[in-house]
């Protein structure tokens, strides 16, 4: 009986694998031709700067999302790792860097004000040999000065193979864009490494904030890497904002950049248009 059943979970089990395989095989198609069909489109969510009189908007970062035909929209969260996989992390990358770009540079115009720009690199993408040509090239087109453009890259793109990494980074700052560390303190990067990277912000993982401030001991790690990011001259970003006390808890400690659903959801570029207006408006009224 035993062996029976073994034979037949064997069964169910080789049923179910190859269903994976054929799931994995539809979303490679499906990702081709969400590219030739135009299904990305991109959010963006404000990163604001926590100054005296109040936060303000300093950069926006662009998020990907894909609408499927049927109109069910899918998170990058689960297509990215899989254009990793099938290598197709490249084109699509390359859509977000000139579309980003393109979005950013007329909403400068009309506002007649620089914004910044914040693109997600992801492990593979950072490893392209054509990367920093790309983004040279979309730079010019679109008239946009490299100093407003941070490039997200998250630590495992950067500790794995690390002097590969290094050449890498440093010819991206050459460029003269600035260089983030994304979902910091999850991987497997310390403190003490960040002083050979050429990076300008540290973007602290959300994780850290989400038991803040009950929890008096992540409170006490953020500042700690806050504190230790300073002493390296580097900016501190703190993703995943929700509440007025995490808000207030951060101000307090003298974080740089703050970013999270209090104070703006990823949305389409026309109401971040109007955000701008809005403390605009704020700041020149008496
Ligand atoms: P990320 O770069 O760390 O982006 C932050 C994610 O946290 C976003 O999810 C954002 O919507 C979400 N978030 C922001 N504030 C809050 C908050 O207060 N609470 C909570 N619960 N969540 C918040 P999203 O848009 O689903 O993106 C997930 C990840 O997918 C990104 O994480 C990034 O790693 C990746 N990704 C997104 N767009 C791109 C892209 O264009 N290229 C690449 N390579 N990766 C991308
Ligand atoms: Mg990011
Ligand atoms: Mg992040
Ligand atoms: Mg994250």
């Amino acid at each position: 009986v035993a062996k029976q059943r073994g034979g037949n979970q064997y069964q169910f089990y080789a049923k179910e694998q190859t269903k994976l395989a054929q799931s994995i095989y539809h979303l490679d198609i499906q990702l081709r031709k969400a590219i030739q069909r135009h299904e990305f489109f991109l959010e963006f969510q404000p990163i604001f700067e926590l100054q005296p009189n109040g936060p303000r908007i300093k950069t926006i970062e662009a998020l990907i999302r894909w609408k499927k035909p049927k109109g069910e929209i899918i998170s990058p969260a689960t297509f990215i790792p899989y254009a990793e996989e099938v290598g197709l992390i490249v084109p699509i990358g390359e859509w977000v860097i000139e579309h980003a770009c393109r979005t950013v540079s007329q909403l400068s115009k009309q506002l007649k004000k620089e914004i910044g720009l914040s693109i997600n690199i992801s492990p593979k993408q950072f490893r392209d040999q054509g990367l920093s040509n790309y983004i040279s090239l979309i730079l010019h087109a679109f008239d946009l000065d490299p100093a407003t453009i941070t490039l997200e890259i998250t630590e495992s793109a950067v500790f794995e193979q690390e002097e590969q990494a290094l050449e890498i980074l440093q010819q991206m700052k050459k460029l003269g864009v600035r260089i983030a560390l994304d979902d910091f303190g999850v991987g497997n990067s310390s403190l003490f490494k960040l002083k050979h990277l050429p990076i300008d912000d540290l973007k602290i993982d959300r994780a850290f904030l989400t038991d803040v401030p009950e929890s008096e001991a992540d409170k006490q790690i953020i500042q700690t890497i806050t504190k230790t990011a300073h002493i390296l001259g580097l900016s501190v970003v703190v993703e995943g904002v929700e509440t007025q006390a995490q808000f207030d808890f951060l101000q307090s400690l003298g974080c740089d950049q703050i970013q999270g659903f209090l104070l703006g959801r990823p949305c389409g570029i026309e109401q971040i248009k109007q955000l701008l207006e809005e403390s605009e408006r704020h700041e020149t009224s008496p």
